[in-house]
């Protein structure tokens, strides 16, 4: 458990009332054990979670726990091409690599300590745990991260086959979801306004950190946060830095790093460096995992935030750039059109050249990216912190266990 954190911290950030819900639901669970199961302890979005998430229910009181599967860098290979290919990217995977995912989820089998009431299993990586729900019983809960709305077939025929087993399925959005013959549960992902990735800095810590990286805010900073992957086209944000930068003085930061489980990630950043072709304008930053507080130091130096993605899982790094009070420019895919309202809370945009136009918009008038932030942050405070997480799941959780639609607290 993590000292630092206690749920009353979060009083004066969503009220008492909401915090007491909260121990009212957890106290509900009480004598349940929920076990937490994914690919990686650190890097992505899932990993950011519940790396909050966990301690934070147990702090409450609720027996929550969390393991990861190992495997081989050839299995997170086949995963990653599961990924691509449950975002419609078109990736052949062979028969032999459909096997290597069956093989290592045999030896996760024998590997994990399945106790738990409730075995919450996230994203494709593990999701196959459920061959062997007969022998190991319980509840089973799989969460997708992923819009899995528009998926290679191939693919989803395979993942389906282990899905339809589970007791329930949860998606992020209604959008994301398909047809399956299971429970769905909806419940949106979150930031945690406590964590180190979003907690308050003084200015001195952010200039520390920028001048860590050779940074100064001398001119306008365009950040975009993202694990260097092509499906958030780096090179597409160059491509638009370029274009305002013919009008505009300012400079941009893509700040990346690697998540165990993205075996892609080198070869990208490569690409990315090629292309930025020694730009004096233009910092490449490789930041190892868990560097919470210089990306946060990032994200509040900067002027705009942008998430130029051609295809995302909801995107967290737009709640944390909101809940900054950032003007962020983004693509409307995945989650990002339920944090940015178009010309409300930030700018959504569909090319290269709309994210231009949407940077030279606030660049020009840094009034109207002040009032967008704000109104984000409002956004994010009402839908998307991670106290409103933990409530959905706890509700979730005891609508399983008790078989019922309605929770009487
Ligand atoms: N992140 C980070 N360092 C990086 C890149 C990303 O800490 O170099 C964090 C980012 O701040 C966010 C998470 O990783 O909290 C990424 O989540 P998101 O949903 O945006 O994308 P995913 O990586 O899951 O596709």
């Amino acid at each position: 458990m993590n000292p630092k954190i206690n749920v009353r911290d979060y009083e004066p950030i969503v009220g008492k009332s909401y915090i007491e819900e909260l121990r009212m639901l957890a106290s509900r669970l009480s004598g349940k054990t929920i076990l937490n199961i994914n690919s990686t302890f650190i890097g992505g979005g899932v990993a950011e979670i519940l790396s909050r998430a966990v301690p934070l229910l147990n702090q409450l009181g609720v027996d929550v726990r969390w393991q990861t599967i190992s495997g081989e860098a050839q299995f997170f290979k086949v995963t990653k091409k599961l990924h691509n290919a449950l975002h419609g990217k078109v990736e052949p995977i062979s028969d032999n690599e459909f096997s290597l995912f069956r093989e290592t989820t045999k030896n996760n089998l024998n590997q994990i300590d399945f106790s738990g009431d409730i075995l919450f299993i996230h994203d494709p990586q593990p999701v196959a745990l459920i061959a062997d729900k007969r022998d190991i019983g319980r509840k089973w809960i799989w969460r997708c991260h992923i819009d899995i709305s528009h998926p290679d077939s191939q693919v989803w025929k395979f993942l389906r086959q282990f899905v339809i087993n589970y007791d329930a399925a949860v998606f992020s959005s209604p959008n994301f979801a398909q047809q399956l013959p299971i429970r769905q549960f909806f419940a949106p992902p979150s930031i945690d306004p406590l964590s180190d990735k979003n907690r308050e800095l003084s200015p001195e810590t952010v200039d520390a950190v920028l001048a860590k990286y050779g940074l100064n805010r001398d001119k306008p900073l365009i950040l975009q946060v993202s694990r260097f992957d092509r499906l958030k086209d780096p090179l597409g944000v160059i491509k638009a830095f370029e274009l305002v930068r013919k009008n505009f003085t300012c400079q941009l930061v893509l700040a990346g790093g690697t998540a165990s489980d993205d075996p892609e990630s080198g070869e990208v950043l490569e690409e990315i460096k090629e292309r930025a072709g020694g730009n004096p304008d233009i910092h490449i930053l490789d930041i190892p995992p868990g560097t919470d507080i210089d990306i946060n130091a990032l994200q509040r130096a900067a002027a705009i935030i942008m998430q130029k993605s051609l295809s995302e899982g909801f995107a967290l790094t737009i709640s944390e750039a909101l809940w900054k009070a950032k003007p962020v420019v983004a693509s409307a895919v995945g989650g990002i059109p339920l944090q940015v309202k178009n010309r409300l809370t930030g700018l959504l945009c569909h090319s290269v050249e709309g994210a231009a136009y949407a940077l030279r918009q606030i660049l020009a008038n840094p009034d109207y990216g002040r009032w967008l932030g704000h109104n984000g942050r409002e956004h994010v405070r009402q839908h998307f912190l991670i106290v409103r997480e933990i409530r959905d799941y706890m509700l979730m959780f005891l609508t399983l266990e008790h078989n019922e639609d309605v929770i009487y607290l």
